[in-house]
């Protein structure tokens, strides 16, 4: 029976515990994993077997039965999930085709788990593909910390993505995703992805790596070298590298025996160590990137936050270029623009990965699109400081950015941020979403609170969120705060959907005599967006305006523009057209443009002008 008395009190409970929820929602808390791995490598075989041992604290409010590792390079086999997505999927990566499919038992990836031991005692494990089910033997409280023991035997593959032996330009080992990885539990939950093809997540913690090898190897990896081992041959049979990395989420490293090593000390004090192969093709372009890395890191400091680990490898090795703590991966037969563009790339990614480290499989934008953002502003003040050679800095620098995001909602196959990187339809919708919409997204932003406000959005984001896990909500809740703006709206249309932002304008009346002229707007497309309208008059002086969105709750601050800004009514997103009326002091208007500063991404820009023609008496009105 169902009284009025048992529902009233039901109604009480369900309030207690939403708010209990929404409170431990709201804090924050993450996992830590302390890995010490020793590893002993055949470079005759491709094989090596290693012994782990990783220090895990559960400080989730959660107990856990179970944990999960990712064993990638079991993705490395006919069949694997990597393969029949990569043979079936529209518009297959020309690295990975139908590559995996045709690997020879010598070619093929394999992780092996011989052994593993909680606090001493077996588990009971199960692998399926590239994820390893690991029933605990005794469930972790919130609050336990326990020691997992692994003995392991791992194939290294071929190359055919990111990680494997003998890369397309002769480099003996690029070891990325090469040790059984422990997958992350955080306030999402479980991030057990199958490797398909990209993103990574993974736990802080520290890192001690012993690898022994060959003598003539020479070894970079991940944290500073412990063993003191010189960046050169020696004629030892074997010797073995130590590597000490604190606070960082995952460890590459990479071998050759023909690495030419250089160091430099930036002004900054980062020790950035670059590990190439001499030719007469690379060596000059390699020579001058110490000293561009280092005016670059001035700027990037400056611009993202402190840079704030002791050192940067810059590495020959891998399929293009990728990011690891501390290191890059990237081919090095390059033109010195694309050289010290992927470098640019790749280390900005410590900022937008390594250190802001955003689950990338769910929000690939934030890491791809964050960085391609930080790249386009690095790469345009080396141009301007002239480290480029003779090239022109960019007025612009965002345009082909806009352009490539616009073209490609125009197709309407483009697939919302929120996707996630393994479900895209096609390869390019996620390239597109991820590196371009998702840098658009923050100098949009800009557009939307101001170049002032926006400036500090991104210093405290770093700030507020380094060596952790935000999300796309952490980041507009940061927003919201230094600008005093309601963001919310932004995020939802930006990330959630696909929805597309077009105004048009034009004069509909201007009356000498009132000394007033009324321009007409119009929203053609569902995304609404605050506006700025530059007035031009026939005596050639401008005039701002800005309609905030109702819906922000205010109006931008600070934002580039030279001349002076007038705030006008809030335009009501549900509202189709909105009518500026404008003091003119009887000047005649000759022209209105919406959106002058071309920082907001509006599809269709034709009808975003309007000019006065002979044949205006500037009397017209519309209907
Ligand atoms: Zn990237």
């Amino acid at each position: 029976m169902y009284n009025t008395i048992t529902l009233k009190f039901s109604l009480l409970l369900f309030a207690i515990c939403a708010s209990c929820t929404l409170a431990l929602s709201q804090e924050y808390w993450q996992q830590e994993a302390n890995y010490k791995m020793e590893i002993d490598f055949d470079v005759e075989t491709n094989q090596f077997t290693g012994k782990q041992k990783i220090k895990y604290h559960n400080n989730s409010p959660d107990r856990l039965n179970k944990v999960f590792y990712h064993l990638y390079f079991n993705a490395f086999k006919p069949n694997s999930m990597m393969d029949w997505n990569s043979r079936t999927i529209q518009d297959p990566d020309g690295r990975v085709g139908d590559r995996i499919y045709y690997l020879t038992k010598e070619e093929q990836g394999y992780q092996k788990v011989l052994s593993l031991k909680q606090n001493g005692n077996d588990c009971i494990f199960n692998i399926e593909g590239t994820i390893l089910e690991v029933i605990l033997d005794k469930p972790l409280e919130p609050g336990d910390k326990a020691t997992f023991e692994m003995e392991f035997e791992a194939q290294v593959p071929l190359q055919i993505r990111r990680s494997g032996r003998d890369n397309a330009e002769g480099i003996r080992y690029s070891m990325s995703q090469w040790y059984p990885k422990l997958c992350e539990y955080d306030r999402l939950g479980w991030s057990a992805n199958p490797y398909v093809g990209r993103e990574f997540h993974g736990v802080w913690g520290d890192f001690e790596v012993e690898i022994t090898i060959d003598g003539e190897y020479i070894v970079a990896a991940t944290g500073v070298q412990k063993s003191n081992n010189k960046y050169a041959k020696s004629s030892e049979d074997k010797r073995t590298w130590k590597y000490h990395a604190e606070n960082v989420h995952d460890f590459v490293w990479a071998a050759d025996p023909d690495y030419t090593y250089i160091e430099h000390k930036t002004d900054e004090g980062v020790e950035l160590q670059f590990f190439y192969q001499s030719s007469k093709d690379t060596d000059e372009n390699w020579q001058k990137l110490p000293e561009i890395m280092d005016a670059a890191i001035g700027f990037m400091n400056k611009r993202y936050g402190q840079y704030p680990y002791p050192v940067y490898k810059f590495i020959q090795g891998g399929d293009g270029g990728m990011e690891y703590p501390m290191a890059t991966l990237i081919t090095g037969k390059r033109s010195l623009g694309s050289l010290v563009g992927v470098s640019v790339h790749e280390w900005m990614h410590s900022w937008y990965q390594m250190v802001l480290a955003t689950n990338e499989a769910l929000y690939p934008w934030m890491d791809e699109g964050f960085t391609s953002f930080g790249t386009t502003e690095t790469m345009n003040f080396l141009r301007t400081e002239g480290l480029l050679g003779e090239v022109t800095p960019n007025e612009n620098p965002f345009e082909s950015a806009y352009a490539g995001y616009i073209g490609h909602t125009m197709s309407n196959t483009d697939e919302p941020l929120s996707t996630h990187a393994d479900h895209y339809v096609t390869n390019r919708a996620y390239g597109i979403a991820s590196y371009t919409k998702g840098q658009v997204f923050l100098k949009q932003l800009e557009y939307v609170v101001g170049k002032k406000d926006f400036d500090e959005i991104l210093l405290t984001y770093y700030d507020q969120w380094k060596f952790k896990h935000p999300t796309d909500v952490d980041f507009i809740r940061v927003a919201e705060k230094v600008s005093g703006l309601e963001l919310d709206w932004y995020r939802e249309y930006w990330v959630n959907t696909t929805h597309k932002i077009d105004y048009a304008v034009f004069l509909a009346n201007q009356d000498a005599e009132k000394k007033r002229a009324i321009i007409f707007l119009a929203k053609q497309e569902k995304m609404p967006m605050p506006l700025d309208i530059e007035v031009i008059y026939a005596d050639g002086t401008k005039e701002l305006f800005n309609i905030p969105l109702a819906i922000m709750r205010g109006n931008k601050s600070y934002d580039y523009q030279s001349s002076r800004t007038t705030i006008v009514k809030d335009w009501p997103w549900t509202n189709p057209a909105y009518s500026l009326d404008i003091f003119t002091n009887g000047k005649e208007v000759i022209s209105v443009e919406v959106d002058p500063s071309m920082r907001m991404a509006d599809i269709n820009r034709g009808n975003n002008f309007w000019r006065k023609t002979d044949d205006d008496t500037g009397e017209e009105s519309f209907k």
